[in-house]
């Protein structure tokens, strides 16, 4: 049976840190999707469409990953793409804290669903999405905790206020 996994997150932007998970879990799925958590209520800083494409970006050349978003609940998208793992990183025993009480709470609502956990690469403890999001509201330049293919230069802060 296929290997199915689901990464949700923000991914608000996508980082080095996110796409080292991502990679590092291709030996144990067959099939990742990178599913963006979309609440119409809490739109993010970048828009939804802009997060997908950058995604894909990043992995153009895998076709064991597809990108996509959802709304609602999670386990209520694993069942709909037939994922029996969600995948997650943790960073931080604050990562851990929370991390450990959503699983538990998935597990409880779909007892098929495992959720895998991957340490972070040391090197990558830090760089966390937040952060870069400031970094870009102060002007400054991100672009080294950021996949190369991830080219905020082509993006305009402008754009966003004018969302
Ligand atoms: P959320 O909004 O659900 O916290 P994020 O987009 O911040 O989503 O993160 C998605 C997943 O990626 C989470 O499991 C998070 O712990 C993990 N993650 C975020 N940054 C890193 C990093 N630097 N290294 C490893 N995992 C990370």
């Amino acid at each position: 049976m296929e290997r199915i996994a689901i990464f949700p997150g923000s991914f608000d932007p996508f980082t080095i840190g996110h796409e080292s998970i991502v990679r590092r879990a291709f030996s144990l799925f067959d099939k990742i999707f990178i599913a963006i958590g979309y609440n119409t209520n809490k739109r993010g800083f970048f828009p939804l469409e802009k997060r997908v494409g950058w995604i894909k970006q990043v992995f153009e050349n895998d076709p064991q990953v597809e990108v996509n978003y959802y709304e609602g609940l999670t386990v209520d998208f694993c069942r709909k793409v037939n994922a029996k793992y969600i995948l997650r990183g943790l960073r931080t025993a604050a990562d851990f804290e929370y991390e450990r009480a959503i699983a538990q709470i998935n597990k409880a609502m779909y007892p098929g669903l495992e959720t895998v956990f991957l340490l972070t690469t040391p090197e990558y403890t830090p760089v966390t999405s937040t952060i870069i999001r400031d970094i870009i509201r102060q002007g400054g330049d991100a672009t080294k905790f950021l996949p190369n293919s991830v080219d905020l230069k082509t993006f305009r802060i402008e754009d966003l206020e004018n969302e």
